[in-house]
């Protein structure tokens, strides 16, 4: 294994279960990848992922290790799931799974909307089972054609916009775009991005939103606990620089320190371009990535209760913001950021009367040329005034609270995690590109080769993350490919 992002961890104990022996090398000191963690005095902040969507998947995932998700880690439903607030504006969305608190939420920008949440989720479910699932049942997932589909999907309805298909229930701009941003929770941009990343909210609205207390990096702590208590063996600060292969079969992968390490299977959970070029030696081709994020993480000794656990502040001309970011490469003029303050929920993420605040705000991937030198202290600024600016989310007096702060930029992204790009998530999810398999789960040239995470089938995010581990170890297993 390469790589000991979620995908990668989850993998490893889906083929420790196979009867494989499992060696995972992580090229960074700690497990976990964008799901890594900062801890400074007395603050934790999750570096990325924060909402957990479909539990589910995970409860299946522990029950394959033999034990129970709900005894290993302490989770909550969120209610709501998010605050959508918008500059300059007095009212605000709070996001949920509660039919009633949804229309009520709705009805505040428009009684019709209200009318029509219905059809918009029996539309959405619609999505999901024909359009994510290829079966009559959202449980069924047996079904072989089941991952396959997602996201390249062609069927009716799931291929136009997200955008356009919420605007066929929603006239409301508000509600519009409340029901049509999720795409930016895996980079995308809702006028590009097929409809079928509709099922994304309805997941969320069905299956809720759920926190991990002590944040997301227990979960990736338990998860490496499984693999070693599996039997598998999980080498940190080994980054792999070279797959080796003859006669179209993979036989080692060579690691910077100079260690070679056979392998009959080799599982990549590395950037998909950077496997391709930088492992396997491979011209540079296939789908785009992804736009990045600008991360701030600041530690307050104030409290600020109008923060909800995740909150989410979109800025005037988002549709400009989101192309810019994602299409144009270049810093947009607005900013549209969310916000994650995990002490809202649990105290102890914060000193005692403080806050942990993890702001992530889009930009542009590297290929867009900026300089990040002078452009993270410019946006730093633009972010602070967003936070405290009573159009923005008025958390006056922020910046004389901060106690602790730090940032990453689209170069962590490349540095720390080997994101060619310093791409945040994986690769662009569009039309045209979901489409075509982003990557692959198994390597098309090399036997042995296969792929795992937010690049690959089915898309990126945690569900996306453990369902390619759950493909990727059926190909592996169908390839039958034997222990050792
Ligand atoms: C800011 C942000 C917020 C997010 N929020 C959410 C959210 O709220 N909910 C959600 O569901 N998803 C969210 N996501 C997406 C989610 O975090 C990712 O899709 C998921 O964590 C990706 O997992 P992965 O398996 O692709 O592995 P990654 O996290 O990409 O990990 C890959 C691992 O491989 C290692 N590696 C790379 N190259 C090498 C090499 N050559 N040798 C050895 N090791 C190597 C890296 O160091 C890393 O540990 C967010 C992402 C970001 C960036």
């Amino acid at each position: 294994m390469i790589g000991a992002g979620l995908g990668g961890l989850a993998v490893a104990l889906r083929l420790l279960h196979q009867g494989l022996d499992v060696v995972v090398l992580e090229r960074e000191p700690e497990i976990g990848g964008r799901a890594a963690q900062i801890r400074a005095r007395g603050f934790t902040f999750d570096v990325g992922p924060s909402l957990i969507p479909m539990p589910r998947l995970l409860e299946e995932l522990f029950e394959l290790a033999g034990v129970r998700l709900w005894d290993r880690l302490r989770m909550h439903r969120l209610d709501p799931f998010y605050r959508i607030s918008w500059q300059d504006e007095t009212r605000s969305f709070l996001f949920s799974g509660e039919r009633e608190a949804m229309l009520q939420q709705i009805g505040q920008f428009s009684a019709t909307d209200a009318r029509r949440y219905d059809a918009f989720l029996a539309a959405s479910r619609r999505i999901y089972e024909r359009g994510v699932l290829g079966t009559g049942s959202p449980h069924d997932r047996r079904s072989s054609r089941f991952l396959e589909l997602l996201p390249a999907v062609a069927r009716p309805g799931a291929l136009r916009p997200v955008d356009g298909f919420v605007g066929g229930f929603f006239q409301e701009p508000h509600v519009r775009q409340a029901f049509g941003l999720h795409p930016i929770f895996i980079g995308g941009d809702a006028h590009r991005a097929p409809a079928v990343y509709a099922a994304l909210a309805y997941l969320q609205i069905e299956e809720g939103i759920w926190y991990a207390e002590g944040g997301i990096h227990t979960l990736v702590q338990e998860l490496g606990r499984l693999v070693s208590k599996a039997g598998g063996r999980i080498v940190t600060d080994r980054r792999v620089t070279r797959i080796n292969s003859s006669q179209e079969r993979v036989r080692s992968v060579r690691t910077q320190a100079g260690e070679e390490v056979e392998a009959d299977l080799i599982v990549s959970n590395a950037d998909a371009l950077a496997t391709q070029t930088e492992l396997l030696g491979r011209r540079a081709s296939g789908p785009s990535p992804v736009m990045s994020c600008f991360l701030l993480y600041l530690g307050s000794r104030q409290a600020f209760p109008q923060l909800q656990h995740h909150t989410l502040l979109v800025g005037h001309g988002y549709r400009d913001f989101i192309a810019d970011v994602t299409r144009r490469g270049r810093l947009p003029e607005s900013v549209s950021l969310s916000v994650h303050a995990p002490a809202r929920t649990e105290a102890a993420m914060a000193p005692r009367g403080g806050e942990s605040i993890a702001v992530q705000l889009p930009v542009p991937n590297l290929r867009a040329g900026l300089d990040w030198e002078t452009t993270a202290p410019e946006l730093r600024q633009r972010v602070l005034n967003a936070l405290e600016f009573p159009g923005g989310l008025g958390l006056s007096r922020l910046r004389d609270s901060i106690d602790f702060e730090a940032c990453w930029t689209p170069l962590d992204f490349r540095d720390r995690l080997g994101a060619v790009d310093g791409n945040a998530f994986a690769v662009d999810p569009t039309l045209r590109q979901s489409a075509h398999v982003p990557t692959a789960n198994r390597d098309r040239r090399l036997r042995g080769l296969y792929y795992v995470g937010g690049g690959t089938h089915p898309s990126a995010g945690i569900p996306g993350a453990l369902l390619s581990a759950e493909l990727t170890a059926r190909l592996a297993g169908q390839d039958q490919v034997g222990p050792g």
